[in-house]
């Protein structure tokens, strides 16, 4: 890790450039991948007029330089950086990516390390974003309880009453953010702590290597040394292999039994997670189970003001209140709007942030919020019956013949990507459990591949309820 520090007017620059160049990628799938991009930087550093960003290694480095380098160069300068400075894309010879272990470490490690000089004993397989922290996170009643169980496991990391602590929601309402800041947290207060954060697909991948290269001894003895292991998204775990399952099982129950810490995500609660084990399920629901939910206006309103405090030029509250008014589906596309706004005023610092301007400029989001509200599941009965000709009460009986369940697993797929209803509510109107909704929608992204004449009827009822596949919304599994 480099561990040079930004002073906080390059560290503006910095946070305002990644935004931009983030919002300047076309489309949510280039969206998502360049933030899981961004995510993988290891630091950066400002010497001079040269800001250097590192990498992982020279080949992670060339391929972050082509595909954002242009990019980058140019959000720099928009976030309002001299025309002098140099962007190197680099990385850095000396960083070890191992986990490493203080074995220094003594009886006495709970106790908050009050050193700054005490040795880190941190280097995750994944890193942590330095500014996902319990300070940048808002408070409302959609996440009190999940930030309050955070802070608590971050204050007395392994606490049985807390242990797992299994935080489960939508797509975009904190979930990846809060985790890191229980991360982030404990790093600072607990130095000597190895702290472990990685999605529950990096560990798969990991797991796999081990098994190939044979070296599963020392994959499991790296995994039973870590006093604090963050899994994001974990409702991976059932895509795959039953001896991923059971090699998880195993590795959570040796940290749990020695009173280390575990923090896992998902996008369901782990009852709902498709293929999970029966054991993992009551692991998952033994320590604390928390939900994210939708913020309402102020909670909106809050995060945007958080959001926007270093950006230049300030932006308005009138703005910021047209956006919490008509972004609501999640905070992730809020923040896109938010950038949005900035890059236009950046670009244009005459232009005046009208309603009618702030319609034009966020018309894509606005759209997209439309299409999602307007949506109800009803609709979507409605649709698939008429377009397969079969009736609403065959859709919700439990017949299943083949010419059944496809229009009634499409139902259950176009409800759950395409309105923002959540998944008990879908449940619900399909007389199903939600094990059923997500084996559907599976099913139907599995064919959707391979099926041509499904996806041509898909394509068909989409168009019929006044929207396309691109209103699909993000990462609803
Ligand atoms: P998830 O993992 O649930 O999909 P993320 O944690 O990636 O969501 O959050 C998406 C974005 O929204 C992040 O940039 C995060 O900082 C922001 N965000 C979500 N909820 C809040 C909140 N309550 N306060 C501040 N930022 C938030
Ligand atoms: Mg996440």
């Amino acid at each position: 890790m480099n561990n040079n520090k930004l002073d906080p007017v390059s560290e503006g620059l910095w946070t305002r450039a990644r935004m931009i160049c983030i919002s300047m990628m076309q489309g949510d799938d280039k969206r998502t991948r360049a933030e899981r991009n961004f995510s993988m930087i290891e630091s950066v550093s400002k010497d001079g007029d040269v800001f250097k960003i590192y990498l992982l290694n020279k080949l992670a480095a060339d391929r972050f330089e082509n595909e954002y380098g242009e990019e980058l160069r140019k959000s720099f300068l928009l976030a309002g950086a001299d025309s002098t400075l140099k962007i190197e894309i680099t990385f850095d010879e000396t960083a070890k990516r191992e986990i490493i272990i203080d074995n220094s470490r003594t009886s006495a490690h709970k106790s908050p390390a009050s050193s700054q000089t005490a040795q880190q004993a941190f280097i995750s397989t994944m890193p942590l974003k330095e500014y996902y922290t319990f300070d940048e996170f808002v408070e409302g009643p959609s996440n009190s309880y999940v930030f309050a169980a955070a802070k608590g496991v971050a204050k007395n990391p392994g606490a049985k009453a807390l242990n797992p602590l299994f935080i489960h929601g939508g797509t975009g309402l904190g979930k990846t953010h809060i985790m890191q800041a229980i991360g982030n947290e404990i790093r600072r207060t607990y130095p000597n702590f190895a702290v472990c954060y990685l999605t529950a697909e990096a560990l798969l991948n990991e797991y796999v290597n081990a098994l190939t290269q044979g070296s599963l001894p020392s994959f499991r003895e790296r995994y039973r040394k870590i006093d604090v292991l963050l899994i994001d998204d974990i409702q991976f775990i059932a895509k795959n292999m039953q001896n991923f399952q059971e090699e998880f099982f195993n590795t959570f129950n040796a940290l749990t039994n020695a009173d280390k810490q575990i923090v896992l995500t998902s996008d369901v609660a782990p009852k709902d997670i498709p293929g999970i084990e029966e054991r993992l399920i009551s692991r998952f629901e033994g320590g604390m189970l928390q939900e994210v939910e939708s913020p309402g206006y102020e909670t909106r309103l809050a995060i945007l003001k958080k959001k926007s405090e270093s950006m230049e030029p300030p932006v308005r509250d009138a703005t910021l209140k047209f956006i919490a008014t008509n972004i609501k589906s999640h905070v992730r596309a809020m923040e896109g709007a938010l950038s949005k706004v900035n890059i236009y005023a950046n670009l244009d610092p005459e232009m005046q942030m009208t309603e009618a301007n702030l319609a034009i400029i966020l018309k894509d989001f606005i759209e997209k919020e439309k299409t999602r509200k307007k949506i109800t599941i009803d609709e979507v009965k409605n649709c698939v019956c008429r377009k397969y000709g079969v009736s609403i009460g065959q859709i919700l009986s439990p017949e299943r013949t083949q010419s059944i369940v496809t229009p009634r697993q499409l139902a259950m797929y176009i409800s759950r990507k395409f309105t923002t209803r959540s998944l008990p509510e879908i449940a619900k109107e399909f007389d199903k459990s939600h094990a059923t909704i997500i084996h559907g929608v599976k099913n139907i992204t599995n064919r959707l591949d391979v099926d041509p004449e499904l996806k041509q009827n898909l394509e068909e009822i989409l168009d019929e309820l006044g929207c396309s596949a691109g209103d699909m919304v993000e990462g609803n599994m």
